[in-house]
């Protein structure tokens, strides 16, 4: 069995598959009778190239960002962490005016979408995963009344989605890699699952984690990588995904410096050789107590 990816809005009805020939009737404009309508009732998950492309667009960094305006989810049984576009009270988007979406240009990839979903799966023992596509009919949605027929193909043209998709894939796939492992692979330790956060979602602070000294003594990467994740947020994105096919599944593309093991206990030599001590001195304690509760009882020599 494969998992489907999250339908993007909540929905009861249930959505229709299709593929990228299928036709659609949809619409949306200014003039409907239903303008803004999903956006009062938003329930938006974000990708990593969303919150760069908004983050961006707003000039904070992606910490400030994630304050003011998601919220934490999690994705699976296993706490795998995911992240939503914070409403107001009633459930409302905060970036939703009067006129409109106030984000229009930089609007994350599940409002482009809607009222399409995009269904990546991955079947066990495949290779890839498989993207189908469904209709979400909801009735506060008049779009679907509207006399204009297109393909699902066209549609995503229009919405300009192909670049997010593009950006979105590697994300897509720890997510559906995770799914369609189920319970072989386990709970990640809360230290993979921390990192899964930062790399993904709060990456000014992924990126001062990989510049740190400590990170650079551990991975043996090319400077000009270096360059590259200080600058560039889709490179330092990208390498946030690889690093984490790694520490999540073992697919191994960024090469370790050798003796790090040894280096980590040259390094912490000191802290090593504290609690050694300090477990001697604890074992003798016990004997010693153990001694003297039998002298107190009355032992043989008594
Ligand atoms: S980001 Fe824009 S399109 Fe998406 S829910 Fe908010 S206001 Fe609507
Ligand atoms: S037609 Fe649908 S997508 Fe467009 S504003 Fe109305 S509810 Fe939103």
């Amino acid at each position: 069995m494969s998992e489907p990816f999250d339908l993007p809005f909540q929905s009861d009805v249930m959505p229709k598959m299709l593929s990228p020939d299928s036709k659609i009737r949809f619409r949306c404009h200014k003039g409907i009778s239903c303008f803004n309508a999903c956006c009062k009732q938003a329930d938006i998950t974000l990708t990593p190239y969303d919150i760069i492309r908004l983050k961006q667009r707003l000039g904070v960094d992606s910490s400030e960002f994630l304050k003011q305006h998601t919220v934490p989810f999690q994705m699976d049984g296993d706490g795998l962490p995911g992240v939503k576009m914070r409403t107001n009270d009633d459930g409302q988007c905060l970036f939703m005016t009067e006129e409109g979406c106030g984000v229009y240009e930089d609007r994350p990839t599940a409002c482009r979408y809607y009222p399409v979903a995009n269904l990546a799966m991955k079947p066990k023992d495949a290779p890839a995963e498989q993207i189908h596509y469904a209709l979400v009919v909801e009735e506060h949605c008049k779009g679907h009344e509207e006399d204009r027929e297109l393909t699902i193909e066209e549609y995503r043209k229009e919405q300009q989605v192909e670049q997010y998709d593009d950006m979105n894939r590697e994300y897509m796939q720890l997510i559906l890699k995770k799914k369609s492992a189920g319970p072989t692979v386990g709970k990640p330790p809360e230290l993979s699952l921390q990192l899964f956060f930062m790399a993904n979602y709060d990456l000014d602070r992924f990126r001062r984690f990989v510049l740190s000294d400590t990170f650079r003594k551990a991975w043996d990467l090319p400077e000009e990588l270096y360059l590259d994740i200080e600058q560039d947020d889709i490179a330092l994105m990208k390498f946030g995904s690889r690093l984490l096919k790694q520490v999540l599944y073992g697919e191994k593309t960024i090469k370790e410096r050798e003796g790090i093991l040894e280096r980590r206990v040259e390094e912490r030599k000191d802290v090593i050789e504290m609690r050694r001590q300090f477990e001697i001195q604890r074992a003798r304690k016990k004997e010693d107590e153990k001694y003297s509760e039998g002298g107190d009882q009355g032992g043989c020599n008594a």
